[in-house]
């Protein structure tokens, strides 16, 4: 596979490491430095409980400084569940027969996102299967992105789609690029290449570098905003972690910026597919948990997203520890938005959720925790994005303004989409953390607040 050389990875895959190595590494961590690969193989290497202790209280530190107390939350939007791939762990494959093939219409997706709209969702994650020829794909591509921000519900509209479906030629991530798309996100599943190719059975990912290419024709289409990741259970969790890393490192050199968010989706049951209940590599809590730490402090600039096939309890300690986005009440299946829809049935879907709370019982759970739910696009609508956005976020230029829009965003939703008691806790959040803000940001945030007041919406810096 290209970029990827598994040798190396073995080899760092061996090393030992001490407490006293470790200690250097944290202190280095701490300092926002990025990691090399062979400092970051040796806090995955760790298995003392009170070494992993001092690494998970450092990714908590790196995580409060860059981040704050902010998460931002989107939902994604499953448009097609056609497929003409085959991988083994997919609900979606081309020869799983037991799933009910669904592939919305334009008009079907904008009503979708006007339900989506209506609970107060501002960010949206299209996804969809592989099925056709290319130019029928991202003809299909273009008009859902369109439809989804055509969409309007009481003067609200969405503010950013991002997008998870199969790679493209540069020609045809300039189209989506320039209909506006936020982050194109595409999943290398796993490095290893020889279990890649046990895995993709059929159709055009059964080329691992394929996929590869794909990432680097986005970032050639100036698409600067990448999201990259495997998916957790298909081979060794460390050495898929530094393969990631090393891929990483590929695009840091060659693009100047590496990607804008990393996902580390673990695999869940999926209809018709006998492996996905039993993957080979099953992921414990505890190694996941060493997973998101060690990312957060050898990216420490990288988004880190979980999706809601984690639990909510899970997820409330892997946002402490470095993750910077989560979903909210997601479906998986194509149609699944509509109050009880007959799309949500078990052979539609593509995989198992286990966080089920509407997007008011996530939001509520964030603030009784201290988190600030934002719901903030301005940085892509501003430009901020890819080296720019690295170059503002490195010296910590960005987290002011970051704290006005998530506050602002948070602001609107609660006045416009938060129950009673939600409404009560979150305002009572914004003036407790408006006390922590420099007095320019508190006047600035006091003109929006005003302005939400008067009916006004969207404001951003
Ligand atoms: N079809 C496109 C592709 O494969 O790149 C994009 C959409 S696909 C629905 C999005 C991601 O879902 C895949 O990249 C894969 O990592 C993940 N996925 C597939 N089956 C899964 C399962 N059983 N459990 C968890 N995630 C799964
Ligand atoms: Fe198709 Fe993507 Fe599922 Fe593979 S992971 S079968 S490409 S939808």
């Amino acid at each position: 596979m290209k970029y990827i050389d598994e040798m190396k990875i073995n080899s760092l895959l061996k090393l030992k490491v001490t407490e006293k190595e470790v200690d250097e590494i944290i202190v280095k961590a701490k300092q926002l430095k990025r990691l090399s690969l062979e400092e970051s193989a040796k806090l995955l290497m760790v298995k003392d409980d009170i070494v992993l202790q001092k690494i998970y209280e450092s990714a908590s530190y790196v995580k409060r400084t860059i981040y704050g107390n902010r998460v931002v939350i989107f939902v994604p939007l499953y448009i097609s569940n056609l497929c003409s791939n085959s991988c083994v762990y997919c609900g979606f494959a081309s020869n799983n027969k037991v799933t009910v093939r669904k592939k919305l219409t334009f008009q079907e997706i904008k009503q979708q996102t006007e339900i989506l709209l209506g609970r107060g969702h501002k960010r949206i994650l299209m996804v969809a299967g592989e099925m056709g020829s290319s130019e029928e794909n991202i003809n299909y591509y273009i008009g859902a992105v369109k439809a989804i921000y055509s969409a309007e519900y009481k003067c609200n509209k969405i503010k950013r789609v991002n997008i998870n479906v199969a790679p493209m030629s540069v020609e045809h991530f300039k189209k989506l690029r320039d209909i506006g798309i936020g982050t194109y996100q595409i999943f290398q599943e796993t490095y290893h290449e020889q279990t890649y190719r046990k895995l993709h059975v059929a159709g055009a990912k059964t080329d691992p570098d394929n996929r590869l290419n794909g990432v680097d024709n986005a970032f050639k289409a100036g698409i600067d905003d990448v999201g990259i990741g495997p998916l957790l259970g298909l081979y060794d969790p460390n050495f898929e972690i530094l393969a990631m890393l090393m891929h990483i490192e590929h695009l840091e050199k060659t693009y100047g910026v590496g990607p804008h968010t990393i996902s580390i989706p673990r695999i869940e049951p999926a209809p018709g597919s006998d492996y996905a209940s039993k993957p080979d590599y099953l992921v414990k809590d505890e190694e996941f948990k060493k997973i998101v730490s060690v990312l957060r402090l050898s990216v420490p600039y990288t988004g880190i997203i979980v999706s809601t096939r984690e639990t909510a309890k899970f997820r409330d300690i892997l946002i402490n520890l470095g993750v910077s986005q989560i979903s909210a009440e997601s479906k998986v299946t194509p149609g699944g938005y509509e109050e009880n829809s007959v799309h949500n049935d078990k052979l539609e879907r593509q995989f198992s959720i286990n966080d089920q709370r509407s997007l008011n019982e996530v939001v509520k759970a964030l603030i009784v925790k201290g988190f600030i739910p934002s719901f903030c696009a301005a940085c892509y609508r501003k430009n901020r994005t890819g080296k720019r956005f690295m170059d503002l976020a490195k010296p910590g230029q960005i987290k002011r303004i970051c704290d006005i829009n998530a506050l602002v965003t948070f602001k609107e939703f609660l006045k416009d989409f938060a129950d009673a008691d939600v409404k009560e806790l979150g305002c009572k959040l914004i003036e407790k953390h408006k006390i922590t803000l420099d007095n320019k940001s508190v006047n600035i945030l006091e003109k929006f607040f005003k302005d939400i007041d008067n009916g006004i919406r969207d404001k951003y810096v």
